[in-house]
């Protein structure tokens, strides 16, 4: 098998995937995007993605990040969304929002600030990330859900950044629906208070069926499509 055929496969599985989610949540299945994350992998399959139709593609560290978008970028790969997913540093935000399209990990005001200085003249997509983790765990990224009020605002007054919604990880060692349920109630309360941030990125390899049930409309998927990831990084 080619690496193409290796990744048309793990595409077209998860695809399925997503389509059989939304038709048992019964929503349409263009309601939810596929974001591929392409972290640890190189360039040449980001190319690969893109040829087999791919729009979105996801990575969680900048400088990774940074050197595969001008790789791509230099090689012809063009078009393609790119998503900032991972934890942010509030000195590499600027620097992050020089290619990305869409920051998913927004958590706290300091960053926005950076962002919107960042993003030059064009608009980039902003998602609060909210945890749903209980406060003091180990290791916990993501904002307190009571202080996405304050982080919307901050958001909402930058320049160049535009408000779309939430993004959360499924905690460890607990069932994702029951998280995912958490967020559900979460987006319910933030989308009345913000009608147009209605985008909700929930779902990874594992958990995207109980995502995509609890309103996710961007799935972040890596290991489904790619293969695992190459031990060395
Ligand atoms: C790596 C990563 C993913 C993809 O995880 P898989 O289990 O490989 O699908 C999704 N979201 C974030 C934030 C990640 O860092």
């Amino acid at each position: 098998m080619t690496r193409r055929d290796e990744i048309a496969a793990g595409l077209a599985a998860v695809r399925e995937r997503i389509a059989a989610a939304c038709a048992s949540a019964g929503r349409p299945t263009g309601d939810v995007t596929l974001v591929v994350v392409t972290k640890y992998f190189p360039a040449s399959d980001v190319g690969i993605l893109a040829d087999l139709g791919v729009t979105d593609v996801g990575e969680n560290r900048h400088q990774e990040a940074e050197a595969k978008a001008q790789e791509c970028a230099d090689s012809g790969v063009a078009g393609l969304r790119w998503h900032f997913v991972g934890g942010l540093q509030s000195n590499k935000a600027a620097a992050v929002a020089a290619y990305a399209d869409v920051v998913h990990s927004v958590d706290r005001v300091k960053l926005v600030e950076r962002l919107d200085a960042g993003a030059g003249d064009r608009p980039v997509d902003v998602l609060l990330q909210v945890s749903l983790d209980p406060p003091g765990r180990d290791g916990r990224a993501g904002a307190d859900p009571g202080d996405l009020g304050a982080l919307a605002a901050a958001v909402t007054a930058a320049d160049h950044l535009r408000l779309r919604g939430l993004m959360a990880v499924a905690p460890l060692g607990e069932e994702p629906s029951a998280a995912f349920a958490r967020l559900a109630a979460i987006r319910n309360e933030f989308v009345t208070a913000h009608p147009e941030a209605d985008w909700l990125s929930a779902g990874m390899s594992g958990d995207l069926e109980a995502a995509i049930a609890a309103g996710a409309t961007h799935a972040r998927v890596g290991t489904a499509v790619l293969g695992s990831r190459p031990s060395v990084q």
